[in-house]
């Protein structure tokens, strides 16, 4: 590779945790050069675009784990991140609503993992919930006060003002098809040549081709999950005043369909969990040939499926059959009707998965001496993407020495 660029650091990954990373990259190596390296037109274009837009407490995390801890550390830091920098965010606090027998007994599980997670809870009873969201029924509710809502694209972009105003370069438009690891690192985009003295790729759901491309086996690979919203119309937007949540089921990774007040003042009704045949399909037709071979021809894809036969179908079917989707918000929120549930463009969750077809649960990061990627970064990373950075850039220090 000729003409090439070079810089301290190269970040692949114009979203909020490529962002995070390159900034704190600047903050902790004074005078480095950081270059961002982003394949779209536009930043946070994928995930940190298309999310439920909740700055998450911690609720459901196993303790130990990176997300239990990088969560609340980031619960916090985000909040005041936007209180420094202007940016728009509400401290909602949220409920996890319990409609029967079986999830009460669930939420029972997730207030001892609150209690060791040291995330501050409230039990309410059937009339104290009435109380609190007069539109929502439960046998029981668990009150959160630390969740918040905010726009993570306009976080995201705010990182990348700093990034520039520190003398960062971010390139858009540039999307990486080749590395090669020497005693740096070389890349090969559509924007020419560019070599680095340390990689960084925060690629989302194409986190496993780029280990790929460093020249690794990959031990899992990224399933695409399509995560289908509606809005409510503006009459409705206030049928709740927090974000409401149903008791998920431990056995699944996702969390169900929840109603959540954005930050534009809309409320919206999502996500759904069925898999996408396109890694960027957010038209559920979207297919994607390359995308769909390689799921199809993924053992960790029939396993799971065989894993949550009951589940997988009931996604489909409720995908495809309104009123199916309809039926699990009406559990805890039975006055929203078919006639509410207006388009709203759909997200896509980039979810490592095993050859066994088990979903990987923590964040997950790969190294190689001149590189580090993150493999595995589903919610709540958005909220965690502070400390995802410092953890990186602290893992970057040590290879580097
Ligand atoms: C439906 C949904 C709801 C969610 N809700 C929440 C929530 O409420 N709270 C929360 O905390 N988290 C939530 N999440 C998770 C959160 O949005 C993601 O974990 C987070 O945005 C991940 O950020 P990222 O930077 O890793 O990925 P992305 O935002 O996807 O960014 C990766 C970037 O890498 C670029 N890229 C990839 N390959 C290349 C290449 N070869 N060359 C150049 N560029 C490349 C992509 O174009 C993309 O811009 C949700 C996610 C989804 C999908």
């Amino acid at each position: 590779m000729t003409d090439m660029k070079q810089y301290d650091f190269i970040v692949i990954g114009g979203g909020i945790i490529g962002l995070a990373t390159a900034r704190q990259l600047q903050l902790q190596f004074q005078g480095a050069t950081v270059a961002v390296l982003e394949k779209e037109k536009e930043l946070a274009t994928h995930q940190t675009r298309h999310n439920s837009g909740v700055i998450h407490a911690g609720v459901y995390y196993a303790p130990g784990s990176l997300k239990a801890r990088f969560c609340r550390d980031g619960n916090r830091e985000t909040k005041q991140f936007c209180s420094e920098q202007g940016i728009p965010f509400r401290e909602t606090g949220k409920l996890l609503v319990a409609t029967d027998e079986q999830d009460a007994e669930r939420m029972q599980e997730l207030l001892e993992r609150c209690r060791i997670n040291k995330i501050e809870t409230e039990v309410l009873d059937q009339q104290q919930l009435r109380e609190f969201e007069p539109n929502v029924v439960g046998v029981a509710a668990t009150w959160v006060p630390s969740s918040g809502i905010v726009d993570f694209e306009q976080v995201a972009n705010k990182l990348a003002e700093q990034i520039r105003a520190a003398g960062g370069e971010i390139h858009t438009n540039c999307l990486v098809t080749e590395l090669k690891e020497t005693t740096g690192i070389e890349v090969k985009s559509s924007l020419g040549n560019f070599s680095g003295r340390f990689l960084l790729a925060c690629a989302g759901l194409h986190a496993d081709r780029l280990v790929r491309m460093i020249g690794q086996q990959p031990t899992f690979k990224i399933l695409p999950f399509r995560g289908e919203y509606f809005q409510l119309p503006a009459e409705k937007s206030r049928i709740v005043t927090h974000p409401i949540y149903p008791i998920p089921n431990p056995e699944l990774p996702f969390l169900g369909i929840h109603l959540t007040p954005m930050i534009d003042g809309s409320l919206t009704v999502g996500p759904n969990a069925t898999l996408a045949m396109s890694r960027e399909g957010y038209s559920r037709w979207k297919i994607s040939p390359r995308d769909l071979a390689e799921m199809l021809s993924y053992s960790g894809l029939y396993r799971l499926v065989m894993k949550y036969p009951l589940p997988t179908l009931l996604e489909l079917k409720n995908s495809l059959y309104r009123p199916g989707y309809l039926k699990q918000v009406n559990r805890y929120c039975p006055k929203i009707t078919l006639s509410d549930l207006l388009p709203y463009p759909a997200g896509v969750r980039a979810q490592a998965v095993k050859p066994d077809g088990t979903t990987l649960d923590d964040f997950l990061f790969i190294e190689s001496e001149r590189s580090l990627i993150v493999g595995n970064a589903p919610s709540p990373a958005a909220t965690s993407a502070m400390p995802i950075a410092r953890h990186i850039c602290e893992q970057v220090g040590r290879l580097i020495n």
